[in-house]
């Protein structure tokens, strides 16, 4: 049985290069929230809020995602909900349960990019995750392509 965490969250313009643990940073202006794997293994989990991707519910006290957090990636492949700030652990997923659910994702984005109009980020993000799929490289490359997009725009 692992412990109950109870995370604190910070709203931010650009997610910071150093990530505090048990920290939900939340950039509205990037649609993006990363927080640090709640396992405690110190990778860095980049959830991108859309409609087809995660949403975060503000309380005014407390921020929740949906839906759930799988880091399949990682080799913790820790699952969990944040809720309210505390994070609530699942049961680890089997190999089946994992591809059902990609499957499912990417029924969901075919969905409504067909018929949306995208941002530059959005994309960025879509196709770095096909090639996740693709190649099975750790999600840390989303993360590193999304930083080096931050940081250029920052920079502009
Ligand atoms: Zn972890």
């Amino acid at each position: 049985m692992k412990q109950e965490i109870v995370l604190t969250h910070e709203f931010v313009e650009y997610i910071p290069n150093d990530l505090k643990e048990r920290t939900i940073y939340v950039s509205m202006a990037f649609a993006t929230v990363v927080h640090k794997c709640c396992c405690g293994c110190g990778n860095e989990v980049v959830t991108p809020l859309s409609p087809t991707d995660w949403k975060l519910i503000f309380d005014g006290h407390s921020v929740s995602l949906h839906p759930s957090i799988g880091n399949w990636n990682f080799a913790c492949q820790s699952h969990y909900w944040i809720r309210g700030n505390k994070v609530k652990w699942a049961s680890q997923w089997s190999q089946e349960e994992i591809n059902a659910g990609r499957f499912h994702d990417s029924l969901a984005k075919e969905k409504y990019f067909s018929s949306t109009k995208t941002l530059d980020v959005h994309d960025a993000i879509v196709s770095s995750r096909e090639v996740e799929a693709g190649t099975g490289k750790p999600k840390r490359s989303l993360w590193q392509k999304l930083k080096r997009w931050l940081f250029r725009a920052n920079a502009s």
